[in-house]
C-alpha cells in the first residue's frame, strides 16, 4: 500500500517535470492542477471577491504562482464572513526554476561558413560540464503583437533540436585533469548548418504558432530533453532533470489540493528566480506574498492590523532541495549530520542563518512529521564549506512569520540530471498535507 503511494507520487512527479520545461511551463502545470482541483483564477490587476471555504490562486510575471485555501467560516446566514476563526497562515514556498542556459537577442551565429550556434549565456550556478553532448531544445515564452495588443505564449521546440559538443580528448589531453568551462566560448549549443532551410527564430514561431514578424521579444532557455526516470537495483532511486525545485514544489501544490484548512488560511507559493538570488518583481525577494496576503485581508474588509496580528501566529516552510550524502565523496558531508537518500525530509540548520530554521521552528517541523508519520534528518554544511542560500530567509524580509528551512535529498544538485530518492517525494507530500490539514 505504502509503496504503490511512493510509485504512483514518482509517476506524477516525473509527469509534472516533464510537462516543465521551463520555469513558465511550470507554473502553467501548476496552474492546470488547480484549475482542476476547482481552484478559481485571479489577477493582481482585477478586483478580488473571495468567500469562506474558497480556493484562489494568482500568477505574477506567468513565472511565479501563489495558491490559497480559505477555510469554512462559522458565520450565520446573511452574516458578512468574519474570518472569525482563522489563526493565521500556514504557507508552503518553492521555487519554480532551475539553472539553465538563457537564449540572447540576435541568437544566431555563424561559425566558419559552416555551422549555426546559438548566442546563450547564463541563468543560475549549474555544472556546465552536464550539458555536453546531451539532446536539447528550448522552451519559454514570447511576447507579440496580435490585433493591436500585446500577447504571451508558451514556447516549447517539442522535439530533439541541439546539442553542445565535446572537444575530443586528442584535441585537449588535459581534460581528465579538470577543465574550465567559459560560457561565451564553450558552451554555445549547435542549431544547424549555415544556410540551413529554417531560423532559428521561424522555428520559435512555429512552435508558438505564430508569425515570426510578430514576435517582439523573448525569455527562452535550453532544456534537457531526457526525461526522468526510475533507476537503482530496486528502483531506489529517480535520475530527472530540474529535481531542484520541482520536487518540492510539485509536492507542496499537490498537498495543498489534496487538503482542506481548518483554522489557518493556506498558501501554497512557487516563487520565481531563487537560483539568481530572488531579487526580481515575482521572486521571494518580491513582496508577492506579502501582497496576496494583504488581498486577502483587504477582499475580507478586515482593518489594517489584522494581518500583523495573524503573522504572528503563522508558520512557513521553505521547501528547497538538500545535499544528501555522496556515495564517492562521503567526505564532503558534515561529521554528524548526513542526511541519505530515502531517508525522508532534510531539515536545514546554518550558524549564521542562511537557513532560518531555528529551534523553535525545528521543534514544530519534528512535532509535524511526528504527526505525519514522516521520518526527517539534519543538514548542516561541514564548518569550512559555505552552503548555499535559499528562500526561507529571503522571504522573511517581506513577511516575518517563523520559518524553517527544509528539502529532499538530492545528490548532483545543479547537474543537468540529479538524483533523488524515489520514495521521499510521497513523504514530502505527507508531511505538507498534515501541514495544511491542521
Ligand atoms: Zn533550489
Amino acid at each position: 500500500m505504502v509503496l504503490n503511494n511512493c510509485e504512483n507520487r514518482t509517476e506524477a512527479l516525473l509527469q509534472f517535470i516533464e510537462e516543465s520545461p521551463s520555469v513558465f511551463h511550470a507554473v502553467e502545470s501548476i496552474k492546470k492542477r488547480l484549475l482542476s482541483a476547482g481552484y478559481a483564477e485571479l489577477f493582481e490587476a482585477g478586483e478580488w471577491e473571495l468567500s469562506s471555504g474558497g480556493r484562489y490562486f494568482v500568477t505574477r510575471n506567468d513565472s511565479s504562482i501563489a495558491a490559497f485555501a480559505i477555510p469554512e467560516d462559522n458565520a450565520q446566514e446573511g452574516e458578512k464572513n468574519s474570518l472569525a476563526n482563522v489563526k493565521g497562515f500556514h504557507i508552503a514556498a518553492a521555487h519554480s526554476d532551475s539553472p539553465s542556459f538563457k537564449i540572447k537577442e540576435n541568437p544566431e551565429m555563424k561559425t566558419d561558413g559552416q555551422y549555426v550556434r546559438l548566442n546563450t549565456e547564463k541563468y543560475g550556478g549549474m555544472i556546465m560540464s552536464t550539458w555536453l553532448d546531451r539532446t536539447l531544445s528550448v522552451a519559454g515564452r514570447v511576447v507579440c503583437r496580435q490585433d493591436g495588443r500585446l500577447v504571451s505564449r508558451l514556447v516549447n521546440v517539442d522535439r530533439d533540436m541541439l546539442v553542445i559538443p565535446n572537444l575530443a580528448i586528442h584535441m585537449n589531453r588535459d581534460v581528465n585533469q579538470g577543465m574550465e568551462y567559459n560560457a561565451q566560448s564553450d558552451m554555445l549549443p549547435l542549431y544547424g548548418e549555415a544556410g540551413g532551410e529554417k531560423g532559428f527564430m521561424e522555428t520559435i514561431a512555429e512552435a508558438a504558432g505564430v508569425e515570426q514578424e510578430e514576435i517582439l521579444a523573448h525569455d527562452l532557455f535550453l532544456y534537457v530533453r531526457e526525461k526522468g526516470r526510475v533507476i537503482g537495483g530496486s528502483g531506489e532511486f529517480i535520475l530527472s532533470p530540474r529535481l531542484d525545485d520541482l520536487q518540492c514544489a510539485f509536492a507542496a501544490a499537490t498537498a495543498m489540493i489534496e487538503s482542506t484548512p481548518k483554522d489557518y488560511i493556506n498558501i501554497c507559493v512557487v516563487f520565481d528566480n531563487e537560483e539568481i538570488g530572488s531579487s526580481t518583481r515575482q521572486g521571494a525577494d518580491s513582496t508577492f506574498l506579502v501582497d496576496v496576503m494583504a488581498r486577502i485581508q483587504e477582499a475580507f474588509g478586515k482593518p489594517d492590523g489584522w494581518l500583523r496580528q495573524k503573522i504572528a501566529d503563522s508558520f512557513l516552510i521553505s521547501a528547497d532541495n538538500a545535499h544528501a550524502i555522496h556515495p564517492n565523496h562521503p567526505e564532503k558531508a558534515d561529521p554528524v549530520n548526513r542526511p541519505v537518500l530515502n531517508g525522508g525530509i532534510v531539515m536545514k540548520y546554518h550558524g549564521s542563518q542562511r537557513y532560518a530554521t531555528d529551534a523553535l521552528t525545528a521543534a514544530e517541523i519534528k512535532e509535524l512529521c511526528r504527526e505525519a508519520d514522516v521520518p526527517v534528518q539534519i543538514y548542516t554544511n561541514r564548518s569550512d564549506i559555505a552552503g548555499g542560500l535559499t528562500l526561507g530567509n529571503i522571504s522573511v524580509n517581506h513577511v516575518s512569520v517563523p520559518t524553517a528551512d527544509i528539502g529532499l535529498p538530492q545528490l548532483a544538485m545543479h547537474s543537468a540530471l540529479e538524483t533523488a530518492g524515489s520514495r521521499d517525494t510521497a513523504y514530502a507530500v505527507r508531511m505538507f498535507k498534515t501541514f495544511y490539514d491542521k
